[in-house]
């Protein structure tokens, strides 16, 4: 299909300083938790992007000297040539598709405490350092620490240059960069000619900026990124000032501008706190004052929200790091003109919440993320049928449909059954709920490519019993029929139910989500600690009731800041008039009132008076299809069944990540071979002369 002319803007070249990206898309640094240690499987990473045509593709923060250590996340470091040779590969990878290199040089400064490395943080005044609390401050830099910084961001560079970067960064983002630090009034309280007015505190950037150009002259380019705005007020950098300010002190020093916002919270928003494009009032001043290319980000997806960023000239580059993960395929496909295979970022976190728990890559929409190297799996493509044995799946939730969907693709005859009157499952429902519309891309993304497969048929409003599936004639069947909000209250801190759950005025999240009426005032008790508990009571608030959460930890939506969501969830529920009773549990349901106590001090009882009860606990597997027939080899037998296999929360209730991840790796696993037991690469860290 030829592409929308429309979008030619998107593919037109721009010079960045010495270099020339082949399009407007570009890939902004992001981490995604792998680093040094897991090269080869950040390699493949980013070489799906570079396949799909991004054309810059930036590392993720690469450390340029061990007094700026991020463990235990997971970071690229160019301390020593060693290092700089094993990113020599990177750069190799993305050049063979044309894409230009980008390494984004930092020293977190103030951001960590050096776990790995001892060092003391460095900062411009005694700051505590940012994450996790940690008990110790930033050392003050004096003029000696601060040329020693200057002479690391260069011999760093020029390390990053001599293995072929095009694009050498320095960064001021996020807050957890030494230059945001000495620009920030929250961070700089010094009165030397570092601090005090915009021009002294800027004055670092400026240096380091002077420093770099001169490092790498026409070799290379060198990019700002810098966070216009700190969400801090009067107390930190605003775009109205700082912001301002810096932009037009520096206006052509740099190659290339790549603004956002800080801090990771604010930057990374999710969906169900923004909308696309949602940095555009920040940063839409930067074009004004420069003639540099400018690089946004937005969570852009859609590419008329791109065209209009450019037209409008807001920006020169697409700027992503999420939607380049849900779909490392995004510029081919508008460049073919196949909008409707864009597999769009709903904006959930999960990618972020990969890094915070130190877990390996993954993301909601994109099942292949973190596994292109260590299984080999590749976003677009995968391997032909194994057999031509028919495949039944039941239950078309995120599970069974992203099985179908890649089954489809691999060309099997494929039934998908589901008992509902609409395919999508739980996707459908919570994609209703409050600030998770965006959710329902799971669904449309995969309605959409099934709806193009002749070989995958979709049957809606059919409930299968186990005879059913027995008389359907699949050789092979696939049970994906999900899970259901348990009554009884179990979960993390009451593993047994609560007394009293079988009450009449006690509910679940389905009874919510299928519209039950209720009584306020409610109590909604939250002992799952994602997002359930909290959308459910700004639901049931916002349909007038008084509304209680009580959980039994010391936040709300605890999970949630994992995917930086939990301080807006808890101010937006406060915000909302709702009342939160936190480390606090159940001891008993009673018919009008349930009895609480605090769980650092038993002896602390109260009661609470309630109309409705909401227990968000946790979810049981809807397994009975699956053990009916999973316990009657015979008839499987008979009835020419030779595979049966279950995927999703129909197994373990978990996230639609999760489920969408397990559906695809049974349509990559069946009819493969045996599944070995340790099923993928590991990686060996061999920088045998850099830790001698
Ligand atoms: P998952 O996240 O594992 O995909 P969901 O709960 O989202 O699970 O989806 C499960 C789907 O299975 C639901 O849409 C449900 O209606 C459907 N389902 C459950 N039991 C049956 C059945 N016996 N026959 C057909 N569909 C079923
Ligand atoms: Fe987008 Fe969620 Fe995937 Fe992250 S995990 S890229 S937010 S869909």
């Amino acid at each position: 299909m030829a592409r929308d002319p429309r979008y030619d803007i998107l593919f037109t070249p721009i010079k960045i300083g010495p270099k020339i990206a082949k399009n407007r898309f570009y890939q902004v640094p992001h981490c995604n938790a792998m680093g040094y240690g897991e090269h080869h499987g950040d390699v493949a990473h980013r070489r799906m992007k570079a396949e799909g045509g991004w054309a810059v593709i930036c590392t993720e923060q690469c450390s340029i000297h061990p007094s700026s250590c991020a463990a235990p996340y997971g970071e690229r470091r160019l301390w020593n040539d060693e290092y700089a040779e094993q990113l020599r590969g990177w750069v190799d990878t993305m050049h063979e598709y044309g894409a230009l290199a980008a390494v984004e040089l930092v020293h977190n400064g103030l951001g960590f405490s050096n776990r790995k490395t001892k060092e003391f943080p460095l900062g411009p005044s005694p700051n505590m350092v940012h994450y996790n609390w940690d008990p110790i401050m930033g050392r003050e830099m004096d003029k000696a620490d601060i040329r020693e910084f200057r002479r690391w961001q260069v011999e760093a560079a020029k390390r990053a240059v001599n293995v072929g970067y095009d694009i050498v960064y320095i960064y001021a983002g996020h807050d957890i960069a030494l230059p945001q630090h000495f620009l920030s009034p929250h961070t700089n309280h010094r009165t030397d000619e570092y601090g005090g007015s915009v021009e002294n505190r800027a004055r670092l950037i400026g240096e380091l900026l002077e420093d770099t150009k001169e490092a790498v002259g026409d070799r290379a380019a060198v990019a700002l990124r810098f966070a216009v705005d700190e969400n801090r007020g009067e107390h930190g950098i605003t775009w109205q000032e700082e912001g301002q300010a810096v932009v037009e002190m520096f206006s052509d020093l740099p190659d290339l501008w790549d603004v956002n916002i800080s801090d990771w919270a604010y930057d990374s928003a999710t969906s169900r706190f923004t909308d696309e494009a949602y940095q555009e009032p920040y940063v839409a001043f930067v074009k004004q004052k420069t003639n540099r290319p400018v690089v946004t980000v937005g969570r852009y997806t859609s590419p008329d929200t791109m065209i209009s960023q450019i037209n409008r000239g807001i920006t020169d580059f697409i700027g992503a790091a999420r939607p380049s993960i849900a779909d490392p395929f995004l510029p081919k496909k508008i460049e073919e003109g196949r909008n409707d295979d864009i597999r769009e970022c709903i904006g959930c976190n999960m990618c972020v919440a990969s890094e915070n728990t130190g877990s390996l890559f993954r993301c909601t929409q994109n099942p292949t993320a973190g596994e292109e190297w260590r299984r080999g799996w590749h976003p677009e493509t995968i391997e032909a049928k194994g057999s031509d044995n028919g495949v039944l799946i039941v239950g078309a939730g995120p599970a069974g449909l992203e099985c179908a969907r890649a089954l489809g693709q691999r060309g099997y005859t494929v039934h998908l059954v589901e008992a509902g009157p609409e395919i999508g499952g739980r996707v459908i429902r919570e994609s209703a709920l409050p600030g998770l519309a965006a959710w329902g891309r799971v669904r449309d993304y995969r309605v959409g490519q099934i709806a193009k497969m002749k070989n995958v048929e979709v049957n809606t409003g059919s409930h299968l019993s186990a005879q059913d599936v027995l008389d359907y004639g699949a050789e092979t069947v696939v049970i994906a029929t999900g899970s259901s909000w348990r009554s009884d209250g179990a979960a993390y801190t009451n593993t047994h139910p609560i007394p009293g759950s079988d009450g009449k005025r006690v509910f679940t999240p389905d009874d919510v989500m299928d519209g039950a009426a209720f009584e306020g005032p409610i109590v909604v008790f939250d002992d799952d600690h994602y997002y359930m508990g909290g959308v459910i009571a700004e639901k049931l608030r916002a349909a007038g009731h008084e509304v209680t959460i009580v959980t039994p930890l010391m936040e709300l939506s605890r999970w949630s800041e994992y995917t930086l969501e939990m301080e807006k969830i808890m101010s937006q529920v406060l915000s909302m008039g709702i009342e939160l009773i936190t480390d606090h549990n159940i001891a008993h349901i009673g018919d009008n009132s349930i009895e609480i106590y605090n769980v650092y001090h038993e002896e602390t009882r109260q009661h609470l008076s309630y109309q409705s009860l909401v227990l968000a606990t946790s979810r049981l597997p809807n397994d009975a299809l699956y053990r009916e027939l999973a316990a009657a080899p015979e008839k499987l037998e008979k009835a020419g069944i030779t595979t049966l296999a279950r995927v999703g929360d129909c197994v373990a209730a978990g996230t639609i990540q999760h489920a969408v991840y397990e559906g695809h790796r049974f349509a990559r696993e069946l009819d493969a071979g045996a599944v070995a037991d340790v099923p993928y690469k590991l990686e060996y860290v061999r920088l045998e002369s850099a830790v001698a």
